[in-house]
């Protein structure tokens, strides 16, 4: 540990540690401190994958997207009230994240959809298995071999500033040792604060008693140390409900299950809802059933497409049967009614047209290859959309919009990008667009304040 680092990077997530191994591509001296006793913060736990368009693996796989078509739905997923200035910066710069993550070994080349998209833009591991661990230890990789120290159990109390100037962090080490540390930057990539209930009741009492599928050391620090400083913040009320999580353990069932052709059944064994509307629209249906709960139903083929499925099953979250009537009676729910169900979707599969709910993706296969599977869920705490407000550069704005100066952040702790509802798959976008954005943005600065 030394007294002085050019660029202090406070918490080892997504955004974090990709800010750090641009810093360093720049001529930096980074280093990361992370309150933890591990590293991955809820990055490890993102499952869907990563959101581009116009990028290589879809030209390669003949997919024919645009920047504006991801611009324009990620715009009304958020119900029109994204920053659009962010909105754009991101969507133009999706597919070089893509490439860069790629010339580092972290290669996304196998593509889904999730809800909200019109074409298979959500890039994940070769295997299809969940982006989170394998960004992380790709990530982890690259930090340790470029030599850039990150040190865990590193909790950053305070950031430091002096005539109006930030300059350095106040940390306390394995709950004891307290230390100030200089640098020339800050950059703060500390997450959102999905598991502070006490805060998110205070924002918003209606979600009081919700289950919350975050790690717990997203808790909002670096809002209330920006907020310290003058940063203001944006849409803090907007926290983001995911329809599909696994009660007992607060365990997210990520959105690829239905993106690979799973549907939501209710108790009553049929569907209610387009499985592949927004996140939202498909809690507020979930809500809408008497039991506010309902259960995943697919087949053989959506289990080997989507390798997350192994570790529900290790998990215990999957019932399994060797026939449609089987499952029912495991489920509880009427035979006849889930057979119907069946029917009727395989065959709208097949039509390519849901007259039920017009649900249009994630409709390549049907649901008739047995055996069949089903896990229970019902909606939990996942995303806080809002947080403190930053431009493109990725540069702290106080109350009057002016940069604090020396103090950047990037990811969940920001606000802004995604508007009232997050899109699955944005959220690893954004950490490595806005992440690498601060790396290079605190670098630049450095060098012209030298
Ligand atoms: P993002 O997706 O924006 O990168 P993550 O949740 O993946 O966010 O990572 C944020 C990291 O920051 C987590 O590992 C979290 O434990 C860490 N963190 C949060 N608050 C602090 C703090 N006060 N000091 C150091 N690390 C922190």
């Amino acid at each position: 540990l030394k007294d002085k680092y050019d660029v202090i990077i406070i918490g080892a997530g997504g955004a974090g540690m990709t800010a750090a191994l641009e810093a360093k591509a720049n001529g930096m001296n980074p280093v990361i401190f992370e309150k933890m006793p591990v590293a991955g913060g809820n990055t490890l736990k993102a499952s869907s994958g990563m959101n581009a368009s116009q990028t290589k693996f879809q030209k390669e796989q003949g997919i024919d997207d645009s920047n504006d078509s991801f611009y324009d739905e990620t715009l009304k997923g958020g119900k029109g009230t994204n920053d659009t200035e962010m909105l754009r910066f991101f969507v133009d710069n999706s597919a070089d994240a893509i490439d860069w993550l790629d010339s580092i070994g972290i290669t996304l080349n196998n593509l889904t959809i999730t809800g909200g998209m019109s074409e298979k833009r959500t890039h994940r591991p070769e295997d299809g298995s969940a982006v989170g661990q394998f960004l992380v230890n790709g990530l982890l990789k690259n930090v340790q071999e470029q030599g850039i120290p990150l040190f865990v159990n590193a909790k950053v109390t305070k950031i430091n500033e002096t005539d109006g100037k930030v300059n350095g962090v106040t940390i306390i080490f394995n709950e004891t040792d307290e230390k100030n540390i200089t640098s020339d930057a800050v950059v703060v990539t500390t997450g959102g604060f999905g598991s502070n209930m006490e805060l998110i009741t205070e924002v918003r009492p209606d979600l009081e008693g919700y289950v919350t599928t975050n790690q717990e050391g997203s808790t909002g620090d670096g809002i209330k140390m920006i907020e310290a400083l003058g940063g203001t913040t944006v849409d803090m009320d907007q926290i983001q409900i995911h329809p599909t999580v696994q009660q007992e353990k607060s365990y997210l069932i990520g959105e690829a299950v239905r993106g690979e052709g799973a549907i939501l059944i209710s108790k009553e064994g049929k569907r209610f809802t387009n499985e592949l509307n927004t996140r939202d629209k498909v809690t507020a249906a979930i809500n809408a059933l008497p039991e506010k709960s309902a259960t995943l139903v697919f087949d053989s083929g959506v289990r080997s497409r989507v390798k997350a499925i192994e570790q529900y099953d290790k998990m215990g979250f999957v019932i399994s049967a060797d026939t449609i009537e089987a499952l029912a009676e495991k489920l509880e729910v009427p035979a006849d009614n889930l057979k119907a169900t069946m029917d009727t979707w395989n065959s709208s599969v097949s039509k390519k047209e849901d007259a039920e709910f017009g649900r249009t993706t994630g409709m390549d296969n049907d649901l008739s290859g047995a055996p069949y599977y089903a896990i229970k869920i019902a909606p939990g705490i996942h995303y806080t959309m809002g947080g403190v407000k930053i431009n493109t550069n990725t540069e702290v704005l106080n109350k009057n919009g002016e940069p604090i100066t020396g103090l950047f952040a990037a990811g969940e702790v920001t606000g802004g990008l995604h508007g009232q509802n997050r899109i699955g798959g944005n959220s690893v976008a954004e950490i490595i667009i806005f992440g690498r954005q601060a790396g290079i943005k605190s670098a630049e600065f450095i060098k012209v304040a030298k």
